[in-house]
């Protein structure tokens, strides 16, 4: 490919290609939709064109910002890029990382969700760049958000700050065509300026480098290039201002409908905070009303401050939550000149929402059905991944955050057994191999620590499945393909100082039930501890896994009953029932595990034909 031809670009690609055409060198990411696209991207097109960089799937995003702001404290350039709720996990590098500032340029990627389709919360990353005291830069588009790429770079070298770049869901996974520019080959070396009185600055030392940042800050509100006021054409009082995709949303609305033009004006912020102070005042001065739209929180809108001139989130003009849709921004921008939206061309057929389902195979399904089953009363205190859809199956009583798990479920042991007379009941953390390194191995150590008492059921699908299959430390496989040492979970649960660990193939159901009322048995035993249970079978979704998974053609025999177990306790989307109860196996969907075939009571799921190799 001629890196300067019009090409289509997936949104993350162009954030990825905005920092190769920037001459960053070095990127860490933890994964996390919608945010996961855009490290493989970095890595992929720089090997193509031929461009050196470090580009790594590190165990967590504070991790991840402190390796990036390293980078940039020796002079080249970096990016540290996560989704929302993993800047939660950043937070402390990122407060601090904002008073000691860069030498390199040093963009943070924190990827929103609104909605939120795919995470814990819908909050909104400009917040935390406005605690943290930073830039942010809300693109509107792909190509937008490459563009954007670059100038946060340059604003970071400019003031020695890390700047934000805040994409959100759509734009991450939507299309455009662009004309890239060529990638930057930038032969950086590192030089490290001993600085302690900035580098490991004393809190006397803080006070000034806050002082510091105040000044910078005042500086880019003051900043023509991130002016955006407009006067107003003929008599239109009506203004709006917005960022990111919701401009996007609006623009597109406004093109549609020749009678808004006349109407509105509508500006495009591209840096909301700090907000360009100039513009402000401009705007509040020209306008009788001003509408602000912008995803997910009123961060523009509370620097316009409360005022009656201006409607957005604060006052409800604008839903105080979810996502902008563009038929929701219509009748927004209809009511805010007190008109009715034209009718819609067409209606559209409603499509029927079916709520989210673990794939047919997937090895999590069985784990969670063998732990109802075996630990039957028991409290499940899971975590965040694919088998957050435990919940659908009974087998999942909390969903906290990343690495709670075990937490909560030492928590609870210390809870019952110090604070009631009844036995305590089954206690399980049920924690995925990636989220395990993530910040379940911390939690471990302290679990261990208290002496708690519980079964940890480790499900070991040797990848990181919900956000793409990407690989974690047990693999020892790199962002680039190459083969790094591998990490078993059994050592690092070894060196957390648990003995009692038992390793079990995920299909096994049997076994598995067996293993773990052992493994409660023994973790409530006066010489007990926490016992480990590793359900260890590969993700459906690895295409590898999915060869040379075993394969058995399943039909369901006249035997059905119609009793609703493998559909209600089992839910695997192959098994339908039809009005009377009765289940059949659907061939397309189904991968032919034959996992169901144990959960039947009547024995009715049979394996058949020739492919009876289960
Ligand atoms: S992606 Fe993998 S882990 Fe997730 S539900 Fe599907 S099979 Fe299970
Ligand atoms: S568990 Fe067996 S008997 Fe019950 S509905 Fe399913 S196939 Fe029919």
């Amino acid at each position: 490919m001629n890196s300067f031809q019009e090409t289509i670009y997936l949104g993350n690609d162009a954030i990825a290609r905005g920092m190769l055409e920037s001459g960053c060198g070095f990127l860490y990411s933890y994964p996390g939709t919608p945010a996961s696209e855009i490290l493989p991207g970095f890595v992929s097109q720089a090997d193509k064109e031929g461009v050196r960089v470090y580009g790594q799937w590190v165990v967590n995003e504070k991790i991840a910002l402190e390796s990036a702001l390293t980078i940039a404290a020796t002079g080249m350039r970096s990016a540290a890029v996560m989704k929302q709720v993993g800047l939660n996990v950043a937070a402390d590098p990122l407060m601090s990382g904002a008073y000691l500032g860069v030498d390199g340029g040093l963009v943070v990627v924190s990827a929103d969700d609104p909605g939120p389709y795919s995470s814990q919360t819908e909050q909104d990353s400009r917040f935390f760049a406005m605690l943290a005291k930073i830039p942010v830069f809300d693109p509107a588009s792909p190509d937008d958000a490459r563009l954007m790429t670059a100038r946060a770079f340059a604003l970071s070298e400019q003031h020695s700050l890390p700047v934000m770049l805040r994409p959100t869901a759509t734009l991450c996974h939507a299309r455009q065509n662009m004309v890239p520019a060529p990638l930057l080959h930038t032969d950086q070396t590192p030089c490290f300026s001993k600085n302690p009185h900035r580098w490991a600055a004393t809190p006397r030392h803080r006070f000034v480098l806050h002082q510091q940042l105040n000044q910078k800050l005042a500086a880019i509100g003051h900043d023509p290039q991130f002016s955006f006021s407009c006067a107003p054409r003929g008599n239109q009082r009506l203004a709006i201002i917005a960022s990111g995709f919701a401009w996007s949303l609006a623009a597109d609305i406004i093109d549609a409908h020749p009678d808004l033009q006349a109407q509105i004006t509508l500006v495009k912020v591209d840096l909301p905070f700090p907000l360009h102070q100039p513009s402000i005042d401009a705007m509040l001065a020209d306008y009788r009303r001003i509408l602000v739209l912008e995803e997910t929180y009123p961060v523009i809108e509370l620097q316009l401050g409360r005022r009656e001139q201006v409607g957005g989130r604060l006052d409800h003009a604008v839903p105080d939550a979810g996502e902008l849709t563009p038929d929701l921004v219509k009748s927004i921008i209809y009511s805010q000149l007190e008109q009715k939206p034209p009718a819609p061309p067409r209606t559209r057929q409603k499509t029927i929402p079916r709520r989210p389902r673990l794939c047919p195979g997937c090895p999590h399904r069985s784990s969670f059905y063998a732990l109802k089953t075996a630990l039957k009363n028991g409290i499940y205190a899971g975590d965040v991944g694919c088998y957050t859809l435990g919940l659908n199956l009974k087998a999942l009583d909390t969903c906290l955050c990343m690495g709670a798990s075990i937490t909560q479920a030492s928590t609870l042991y210390q809870a019952y057994a110090t604070r009631s007379d009844a036995p305590v009941p089954p206690i399980a953390a049920i924690i995925g191999d990636s989220t395990f390194f993530h910040s379940g191995i911390p939690a471990l150590v302290n679990a261990r620590m208290e002496d708690s008492r519980f079964v940890l059921l480790l499900l070991d699908n040797e990848t990181t499945a919900m956000t793409g299959n990407q690989p974690t430390p047990a693999s020892g496989l790199r962002a680039n393909g190459s083969q790094g040492p591998k990490l078993p979970l059994e050592e690092i649960i070894r060196g957390c100082g648990i003995s009692r660990i038992q390793v079990v193939d995920a299909y096994e159901q049997q076994l598995l039930q067996k293993e773990l009322v052992a493994a409660w048995n023994y973790a409530i035993h006066p010489e007990g501890a926490i016992a480990v249970i590793i359900a260890r079978h590969p993700c459906m979704m690895d295409p590898e896994a999915r060869r040379s998974a075993r394969r058995a053609t399943v039909v369901v025999s006249d035997d059905c009953t119609a009793c609703g177990t493998c559909i209600e306790e089992y839910e695997c989307p192959a098994l339908i029932a039809d009005q009377t109860g009765t289940v059949r196996v659907d061939p397309v969907t189904c991968v032919g595990c034959g996992l169901c075939i144990d959960i039947c009571p009547f024995g009715a799921i049979i394996a058949t034909g020739n492919g009876q190799d289960r």
